[in-house]
Order: C-alpha cells, then sequence, then structure tokens
C-alpha cells in the first residue's frame, strides 16, 4: 500500500451464515422487478437484536440475498451477518453473540454491488471517529463518479456496494471539528435515492434523501426507538406504535438524551417518493408515503377496471402481488372475484431447475391454476406488472391450456417504459416490453383475448399525496434527478462535478 493510500477495516463475522448461494438465484426469475433493501434498528431496548430479527423478518420481502445485524453495548459494537434468508443467517446463538441495547438490521437484494459475503450489510468500521454500522436502501445516481474519485484519492474498497462510499465520504472528513458537520458535508454530496440507518456506539441516525424515493418510518415501544423501512416490521414488536415517517431530507439523531432532527438539504424540497412502492414493492400491511398499500392497490383496481372494463364470468389475481388490485376490480365490476391460480410458497430459493424437463414447467411449479375455476369461464385476471413478458406470456398459456374460454388481462400500473435509477433493480430499456411493443403488440405475444393497463392518470388519482411528489419515471421516463452519472458508467469526472466533493 502506498502511503497516499488509506484503507478502512470492514467488520465481519468470521462466518457467513449457513447457507450458500445459489448461482442459480439470479437468474432464475428474471422477469420480474427486484425488490431493494430492508432496514431495521431499535435504540435503548434490553432485547434489541432479537427485535431487530423480528423486525428483518417482517422485511424479508425487500430483500432475500443476505441479512445482517449489528449490536452495540454503548461502548462496543458486534456484527453478525450472512447470505441467505434471515431464517438461514441467524439462530439462536446468533442473539447470544449480539449483545446490548441498540441494533440496525439490514436485509439485501444487490442493485449496486454484486451478491457477495463481502457485500452484505450492515458494513461496519473503525474509523478515525470510532465504530460505525451503515445499512443503505436505495442507489446512488453519482455513485460512480464518488467511487472514482475516492479511489483516485487514496481510498481502498472493500466492497463493491455503493454503501461504502459513504463510510469513505465519512471518513474523508477527519479534520472537521464536529462529527455532525462530517456528517452533513457527506449527505450533501450523495445524489439519488438512499434512506440510510448509522450505528454508533451510543447513537442510531436516521436518514431520508431530500426526493424521499424509499419509504423510512420511526415508531416507539415503551423508552426504545424504532426505526423501519416499513410499518409491517413495527407490527411484530408487542406494543410498538408507529409514529410518523421520517420526513424526506431529514437527519434524526437518536441518543440517550432524545431525538435531535436537523435538514441539511433545506425543508421545502421536491418530493419523488416512489409510487412503485405502493403498486408492487411494499407490503399490503404496511403504511408508507401516507397510504395503507392494500386500499391504495385496491383503488388502482377500481380504477383500473373503469378504464378498462369487459364483460367476463369473474375476476382473479396473479398472486400475491396482484390480490389487492383484483379485489378492487372486482368490487368496481361487481364480478365474481375467484381464486383461479395457487401459489407454491415453498420452491424459493432452493429450487433447482437441473433438467430441461423441470424447467420447462417450472412456470407451474410456482403458479398453477385451478382448471376446475377457470374452464369454459371469460376470466379477467389481473397482474401487477409486466416487465419482459416473458413469464406473462408462460402463465396466459397455461389457464389457456387449463380450458379459459377468454382471458382479458388487467395491469395494475402503467406501462414500464424506462429503467430506475434509484434503487430498483430493472432489466435495461431494450428488454422492457413495454417500451418496444405497443399494447396491442404486446396483447398479441401474450396471446391474450384483452389487455389494459392502468393509465399514469388514474394511477396518480389513487394516491392522496398529490401526484407531483411521487417519481413516475420508469412510466414515463420523466426523471427527478440528474442520471447522466449512472447511464455511462465510466463518465469523465467534469469540472462540474469536480466542485461536489471538498476534501479537508
Ligand atoms: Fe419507483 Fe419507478 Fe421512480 Fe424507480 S423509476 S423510483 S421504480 S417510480
Amino acid at each position: 500500500m502506498t502511503k497516499r493510500q488509506h484503507k478502512i477495516p470492514l467488520m465481519t463475522t468470521k462466518k457467513y451464515g449457513n447457507t450458500l448461494i445459489n448461482p442459480l438465484e439470479k437468474s432464475r426469475d428474471t422477469d420480474r422487478f427486484k425488490d431493494e433493501c430492508g432496514l431495521f434498528a431499535i435504540f435503548n431496548n434490553p432485547d434489541a437484536a432479537f427485535k431487530t430479527y423480528l423486525g428483518l423478518y417482517a422485511l424479508q420481502h425487500r430483500g432475500e440475498e443476505s441479512a445482517g445485524i449489528v449490536s452495540s453495548t454503548g461502548s462496543r459494537m458486534y456484527i453478525h451477518k450472512g447470505m441467505g434468508l434471515v431464517g438461514d443467517v441467524f439462530d439462536n446463538a446468533s442473539f447470544g453473540k449480539l449483545p446490548g441495547r441498540h441494533a440496525l438490521g439490514h436485509v439485501r437484494y444487490s442493485t449496486t454491488g454484486s451478491s457477495t459475503p463481502k457485500n452484505a450489510q450492515p458494513l461496519m468500521v473503525e474509523y478515525s471517529r470510532g465504530m460505525i454500522a451503515v445499512a443503505h436502501n436505495g442507489n446512488l445516481t453519482n455513485g460512480r463518479f464518488l467511487h472514482d474519485e475516492l479511489q483516485a484519492r487514496g481510498a481502498i474498497f472493500q466492497t463493491t456496494s455503493d454503501t461504502e462510499i459513504v463510510i469513505h465520504l465519512l471518513a474523508s472528513h477527519r479534520n472537521a471539528v464536529k462529527e455532525r458537520d462530517a456528517l452533513l458535508h457527506t449527505i450533501q454530496t450523495l445524489k439519488g435515492a438512499f434512506s440510510m440507518l448509522m450505528l454508533k456506539p451510543d447513537m442510531l441516525i436516521a436518514i431520508r434523501d431530500s426526493h424521499g424515493f424509499r419509504p423510512l418510518c420511526l415508531g416507539k415501544v415503551n423508552e426504545s426507538y424504532i426505526i423501519s423501512s416499513e410499518t409491517c416490521a413495527l407490527d411484530l414488536i408487542n406494543d410498538a406504535e408507529y409514529i410518523r415517517e421520517i420526513e424526506p431530507g431529514e437527519v434524526l439523531i437518536i441518543t440517550d438524551h432524545g431525538l435531535n432532527s436537523f435538514f441539511p438539504f433545506g425543508k421545502k424540497r421536491p418530493r419523488s417518493m416512489c409510487i412503485f412502492e405502493l403498486i408492487y414493492f411494499a407490503r399490503p400491511d404496511s403504511f408508507i408515503f401516507g397510504e395503507n398499500v392494500h386500499l391504495t392497490r385496491q383503488k388502482m383496481g377500481r380504477r383500473l377496471a373503469r378504464e378498462h372494463p369487459v364483460d367476463a364470468d369473474l375476476v382473479m389475481s396473479i398472486p400475491d402481488s396482484g390480490n389487492s388490485a383484483a379485489l378492487g376490480y372486482a368490487h368496481e365490476s361487481g364480478l365474481l372475484f375467484e381464486i383461479g391460480i395457487t401459489r407454491n410458497h415453498y420452491i424459493g430459493r432452493t429450487f433447482l431447475q437441473p433438467r430441461q424437463a423441470i424447467r420447462d414447467f417450472g412456470v407451474k411449479v410456482k403458479l398453477n391454476p385451478i382448471s376446475e375455476v377457470v374452464k369454459d369461464k371469460r376470466i379477467i385476471v389481473v397482474e401487477d406488472s409486466i416487465v419482459r413478458g416473458t413469464t406473462t406470456v408462460q402463465r396466459m398459456a397455461t389457464l389457456k391450456n387449463a380450458g379459459a374460454k377468454e382471458v382479458h388481462l388487467r395491469i395494475g400500473c402503467p406501462p414500464h417504459i424506462s429503467p430506475c435509477y434509484y434503487g430498483i433493480d430493472f432489466p435495461s430499456k431494450k428488454e422492457l416490453i413495454a417500451a418496444n411493443k405497443s399494447v396491442e403488440e404486446i396483447r398479441r405475444f401474450l396471446g391474450v383475448d384483452s389487455l389494459g393497463y392502468l393509465s399514469i392518470d388514474g394511477m396518480l388519482d389513487c394516491v392522496s399525496e398529490g401526484s407531483k411528489n411521487f417519481c413516475t419515471a420508469c412510466f414515463d421516463g420523466k426523471y427527478p434527478t440528474p442520471i447522466e452519472e449512472v447511464e455511462d458508467k465510466y463518465i469523465s469526472i467534469s469540472d462540474k462535478f469536480q466542485e461536489q466533493i471538498k476534501f479537508e
């Protein structure tokens, strides 16, 4: 290592859980949007690590690749993380190794950086101001620039996750007199989507980017404070109550002295909350962005029924994410709601597809039609979204093969025409079916009798926070922040961006 280089030692567990990565996992179901990450933390609780484990369990849908918890006794910090589901990574013995009254947890699906043990979060390091653990949900749109700039100045990266950038930025402000100033400078350097939690031995910090892309909420149980990506995690903690959302642009610091928040970007900034959280990612029992997720999806289903009515015998959903919108569609249309497909919940990560024969009926392993329900019926199928269309075409074929007389497909959101740069794993534009085909061409490709998508206006009419407060970029291509740094990963560092980081 040269004199100029600096490396921040990354703390890890010696053993990364019990679960090996299934190399097929990333490619197994590529026709779905992948969730991003889930965050949960609790401050001042005698059972902090176990409560965090429960919280992560509730947030499992936000990331299935890895899970981790950091705990703190107030003076020392401990970490355990590994690849796999929360239940794979932690067992009873794990909690004995995570003492203390404060804990921070993370479940991960990788959007930046590969799915490897070293990228599992939280990342915990010891730097000039002591120990710190960081966990992140989102995606830094200037991550490549910051990474290259920090590297050019001597930083040695040990992960390929953009979260490590935050740690190096914090370390780069070592001459700031107050730690709060170092934090403020760091946050002001970041662009894009970041709901983030930091744990120091005696302090929990919750940060939400000024657009508020990803959800983050504050709760309380007795004398303990909780921060969580979604409120469904609060419901698993006895007597926990929801207090409020962490506001877009807010930095909330929790210590033994109480709560203290500040707004490094100013308070009145345009919001761009991710509308797709409400359509697909968040759990139906969560309350995010001022809405109950299930009821919002139901409203969207009702609106879909008004926009795309059709004569039929029954309405059914593609479970589970299409359920709420399908119920709304059925209520509005007055048609019978039926279970026309059953889902196998047990194939999860362990289902391997070693033989062609299994690959061919793979779609039926996961979702199998109930032929007695659909046979000779005109059915309306409500699906949450279509990505590439490759899975949808198989699902529609299984319904026809099961004897459905007509299949009318209704989609609970507008067509996806552009990728997401804010923390959701999207395929490229050329792989998104709606970016390349008209609705009629998609209908023919899917082999259905009719196809209808919810309109953008219809979608936005279903949220009470006001259409201007939501990001709809994947539906209309209007990105609320510049994305040039992401579009070209190897963009040269312009003078404009040189001013972004002021190292001390
Ligand atoms: Fe959400 Fe789409 Fe915006 Fe990404 S581009 S933040 S998925 S609305």
